[in-house]
């Protein structure tokens, strides 16, 4: 049986479990289902954030000396980066969208939620410049300190910085290269055993979902969750399939054959950091993107491109605008969408990230931070499917610019 139909059948198993444990709570076989359930998934995720940070290091420096010798690196990030604007520009159009044309939030009730947000402790403020002053000091670290803290994004700017180095240096610093090559194929090796627990994992991780959320706080709440789960699928299933299609010139139906792995990961674990691992192995070896260029994409898109969480946050500033009954002017909607691109590139790629980011947008417009609390009850159901979201558009991202860079080769290699 092939991987992909296990996970198939793994996750219908895990949904079905998950549903049967939550019409017997408070039993022991509950009790001790969960323990094994959450032992499992704990396993799991564990080994794939095992291999994140020096899959992301080595891949990246590898990715990086590999592109500038042959003369990619310049054309490589720039189409990334462009890629990167497009596809959040679609997601944070959408999401304004969406909010107005299902005017989310309007006419609701503010007082059922007073308790929520009353109890609810209110965060430092956390503007666009604060923001930026923690991004770089949270950056420029000493990397033993990134890697032992799995700072993602320090870890990337220090991999970045030695792989251009290792090429600057050129013959001398060979066996550096070396060494990376080969403990990037090592990482991977370990990606392709961890994979073979995937079934297990996503299995256990899906029923521990279904089976503790209470999925009754979704009710008073569910216009906004099905509006803003709508437009994302939307975004995953049109959106970007479409831009798959004519920038990339790969079948969508190809591409998601080929991923389906990391986007069930992905739901299960609402992480794109925990996924990484696997989006990596479908992208080089189900859509034959070039090591290369995957090795420098995915991890930098994993930190970096967040359509689901741009496309969430800029939806649920206007649901919190509607709300409280505060009109947002044009521009207070410009503001939202920029700062909802700032959020989300900062946001890590762990659970319920946007959330923390998600502050920031809702006070760039003077609106109340607290009122995310009122989101917080039903975020882990939402997260599933935008962190599907944000790692499909970092696999997508990948095709796309490998083949523009494939396009340019011929020419590179004559000139140099
Ligand atoms: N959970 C998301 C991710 O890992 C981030 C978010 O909370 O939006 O991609």
């Amino acid at each position: 049986m092939s991987l992909n139909t296990q996970i198939f059948i793994a996750a219908v198993i895990g949904v079905v479990f998950g549903l049967v444990l939550s019409l017997n709570p408070e039993t022991a076989f509950f009790s001790s289902s969960l323990y094994i359930l959450s032992l499992i998934s704990s396993i799991f995720i564990g080994l794939l954030k095992m291999l994140l940070i020096p899959l992301i290091f080595t891949s990246i420096v590898v990715g990086v000396s590999n592109l500038q010798a042959s003369g990619q690196f310049n054309r490589v990030w720039k189409i990334t980066a462009l890629c990167c604007f497009t596809t959040t520009t679609f997601a944070l159009i959408l999401g304004i969208g969406c909010a107005h044309l299902f005017s989310v939030g309007q006419g609701m009730d503010i007082g059922i939620f007073a308790d929520a947000m009353q109890n609810h402790q209110t965060p430092d403020t956390l503007t666009p410049s604060s923001f930026l002053t923690n991004f770089i000091q949270n950056t420029l670290i000493n990397p033993f300190k990134a890697f032992a803290e799995g700072n993602v994004l320090a870890v990337v700017v220090f991999a970045l910085l030695l792989g251009a180095a290792l090429i600057k240096g050129g013959d001398r610093f060979q066996s550096v290269r070396v060494l990376s090559v080969q403990l990037f194929d090592i990482m991977m090796m370990l990606v392709g055993w961890v994979m073979k627990l995937a079934p297990l994992g996503i299995l256990a991780l899906l029923a521990k979902l279904i089976a503790t959320e209470d999925l009754k706080v979704l009710g008073s709440l569910a216009e906004f969750a099905l509006v803003v789960t709508g437009t994302t699928i939307f975004h995953g299933a049109v959106v970007l399939p479409l831009l798959l299609w004519i920038f990339g010139k790969m079948n969508p139906i190809t591409f998601f054959k080929g991923t389906r792995l990391a986007l069930i990961t992905a739901f299960a674990t609402s992480s794109s950091s925990a996924t990484m691992p696997l989006s990596m192995k479908c992208a080089q070896e189900n859509l034959k993107v070039r090591p290369q260029t995957a090795g420098f994409v995915i991890p930098l898109g994993t930190q970096l491109n967040m359509d689901g969480t741009a496309l969430y946050e800029a939806a649920a500033a206007l649901f919190v605008a509607n709300l409280i009954g505060m009109d947002l002017s044009l521009t207070q909607q410009l503001i939202v969408c920029l700062t909802a691109m700032i959020a989300s590139l900062g946001a890590p790629g762990i659970p319920s990230a946007g959330m923390v980011t998600m502050i920031m947008v809702l006070q760039s417009v003077g609106l109340p931070a607290e009122a995310i609390a009122i989101l917080l009850p039903i975020d882990r159901i939402l997260d599933t499917v935008r962190t599907v979201v944000n790692v499909q558009g970092d696999m997508m991202i990948s095709v796309v610019v490998d083949r523009y860079a494939k396009q340019a080769e011929p020419q590179s290699t004559e000139l140099s």
